[in-house]
């Protein structure tokens, strides 16, 4: 062995075992070397004994599923590469052709289009219910329903459902039908994060949430999970997600790692200075309806308040139908702290106009337009000047 290429690729050189630091460490691998042809032969992955290829986990990936699970209140997780691919992996471990889906009106707009698209082309179908009641989805539940998912709260509009009520209604369907294949509950929990409640204790089966969010924090990852307490679902899902080659990168979960160290620090401060916003926003000449779930008055109120313990830093305006979309757009781009942009929880804020009367299909109550704001680190009275300073020139 005198070429060095082969002495530098082999080199003997072996760290000594037993380092320990705060952050573990971050391992990457396509590739994953067996001991023996014995060990390439039976090395076991699904439950976490061994290593077998990179698509299948490592140290490093498997430690953020453990704390994943931890935070959510559950025993299983897996990991995929962002909050949508998290939930078009449920969907697809748990949906066949001749089934039907359940899914909220007011639900992440990319998981309807999942379904209306990709699903609808592989003869899966799907209708939309109002989350807020639980009537409705107790009449949209058909022989075919396999799938219910729950978001809490509605994305951009943010009425927080009756969870239990909404599960309610599945296990009294799937106690009347009896044999296989009962109805499975599947909650988007990105806006609670594991933090505001337990998803498990209000029902659901599934927990899926966008990690890009309040785990990373920072803006500049994108990862999704997908937690269970049941170990044969948690199989099934670990089946679909192999088959499928979701991969999460060593480094995209070190991020992830890092940022859940500070996420309930981070949690708690964005929520009381977005309560602080919403509240004061709600006050301002112009702004007709605040939606927040913490605010008397905005839809789920009650419900929030008994299920959940805190709430992310997401509020909505909805303004007097007197001004144009000319002009809304004239207040957000005049905004100098709220960023224009996609996605929330990480240290910048940020705002987007939304037309919801043209994503709902059961209807929307108000003529004004809506902007969304996603509450960063930045001081808070940094940001009420700055909503003070584009209001003023809105209401001019
Ligand atoms: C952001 C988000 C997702 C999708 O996450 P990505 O990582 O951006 O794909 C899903 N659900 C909710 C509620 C979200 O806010």
């Amino acid at each position: 062995m005198s070429d060095l290429s082969t002495r530098l690729i082999h080199h003997p050189y072996r760290p000594p075992e037993g380092f320990d630091a705060v952050a573990p460490g971050v391992h990457k691998a396509s590739t994953v070397i067996f001991p023996s042809v014995h060990a390439l032969r039976t090395q076991e992955w699904a439950d976490k004994s061994g290593y077998t290829y990179g698509l299948h986990g490592t140290p490093t990936t498997f430690i953020l599923e453990e704390r994943i699970a931890t935070i959510e209140g559950g025993a299983h997780c897996v990991l995929a590469p962002s909050g949508l691919s998290a939930v078009s992996l449920v969907d697809m471990a748990f949906l066949r052709q001749g089934d039907e889906l359940l899914i909220p009106d007011n639900a992440y707009g990319p998981g309807k289009a999942f379904a209306s698209v990709e699903l609808a082309a592989w003869g899966i179908t799907h209708r939309f219910y109002d989350a807020q009641n639980p009537a409705d989805l107790a009449t949209k539940i058909g022989p075919a329903t396999r799938l219910v998912w729950l978001e809490a709260p509605g994305s951009i509009t943010l009425e927080f459902p009756d969870l239990p009520a909404l599960v309610a209604v599945v296990k009294q369907t799937n106690a009347a039908r009896g044999g296989e294949r009962p109805i499975l509950t599947a909650l988007d929990n990105t806006w609670g994060a594991g933090i505001a409640f337990n998803a498990f204790e209000l029902g659901a089966d599934i927990s899926m949430q966008a990690l890009t969010k309040y785990p990373s924090g920072g803006a500049d990852v994108l990862m999704g999970s997908v937690v269970t307490r049941d170990h044969s679902l948690h199989q099934q899902l670990l089946m679909t997600h192999m088959r499928l080659g979701l991969g999460v990168s060593g480094n995209d979960a070190e991020l992830v790692l890092r940022g859940l160290n500070t996420m309930v620090l981070r949690y708690a401060a964005q929520d009381a200075a977005t309560r602080e916003l919403a509240t004061w926003m709600q006050r301002q000449p112009g702004v007709v309806q605040v939606l927040h779930p913490a605010l008397p008055g905005s839809p789920g109120h009650e419900s929030w308040q008994r299920d959940a313990t805190a709430a992310a830093c997401l509020f909505s305006a909805v303004f007097d139908a007197r001004f144009s979309q000319a002009q809304i757009d004239a207040f957000c781009d005049r905004l100098q702290l709220f960023k224009l942009g996609w996605s929330w929880a990480g240290p910048i804020s940020l705002c987007a106009p939304y037309n919801v009367a043209a994503i709902r299909t059961q209807g929307w109550p108000h003529q004004g337009g809506l902007v969304r704001f996603a509450v960063g680190l930045e001081r808070v009275s940094d940001l009420r000047a700055d909503l003070a300073q584009a209001l003023a020139t809105l209401n001019a």
